[in-house]
């Protein structure tokens, strides 16, 4: 079987090369997204801003401290998750992706969901949650409606639980967003909890036994 790592490397490699639209005319690296690719939670933001593209790697800037802190306040890391965005490449002057930019790069989100096979995708505002609720059949009504409800889906082959949040770019000069960001966060931490201990709850002293 071929491992996640190889998949993983072939994605962002196609995605370094591409010039499915205009947007690598502008771009001064490609960012693919990284982190820990066995990992059950996969965070989805819009777009690289301008560290991003300078340095080719998402949340580097003002909302990535966030995006870093709020991790960090319920127990994880960011090589814990893994952290891309719905376009790879940074739109001229931060301006909205683009549809037809957003349909070129939709397939790279779909590897990455294939390979990374989270349990737990978060979406980072609007234009992430309306793009991956359209990968998963599911209806998007607003923000303000749909953010911190989770909801169920299949993505390609993969289940998921969808957890939508406002972006933390929208909450760093903006505190009742924020404080509605960080328990969407709590709401996160929660679900992952249950997942691990359900998960151990399942391995009985019989499983070992017929394993070994
Ligand atoms: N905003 C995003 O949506 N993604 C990034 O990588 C940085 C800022």
């Amino acid at each position: 079987m071929v491992s996640k790592e190889t998949l993983w490397k072939k994605v962002a490699e196609e995605i370094s090369r591409c010039r499915k639209c205009r947007l690598h005319k502008h771009r001064k690296n490609p960012v693919p997204g990284e982190g820990s690719l066995n990992t059950k939670i996969m965070f989805i933001g819009e777009a690289p801003g301008a560290k991003e593209d300078e340095e080719g790697r998402p949340f580097v800037g003002a909302a990535g401290k966030l995006l870093t802190i709020l991790l960090e306040s319920i127990g994880l890391r960011r090589e814990n998750v893994f952290i891309t965005n719905v376009v790879k490449c940074r739109p001229p002057h931060n301006r909205d992706p683009l549809d037809d930019e957003i349909n070129s790069c939709l397939p790279y989100l779909i590897e990455q969901i294939n390979i990374v096979k989270p349990k737990i995708i978060v979406t980072l505002g609007r234009i992430s949650t309306k793009t991956v609720f359209q990968l998963g059949n599911l209806p998007f009504k607003s923000m303000s409606k749909d953010r911190g409800v989770i909801r169920e889906a299949k993505i390609g082959e993969v289940e998921v639980k969808i957890l939508p949040t406002y972006h933390p770019a929208a909450a760093l000069y903006n505190p009742k967003l924020r404080s509605k960001i960080e328990s969407d966060f709590k709401a996160l931490a929660k679900i992952y909890k249950n997942m691990e201990e359900s998960g151990r709850k399942k391995y009985t002293l019989l499983d070992f036994l017929r394993e070994s």
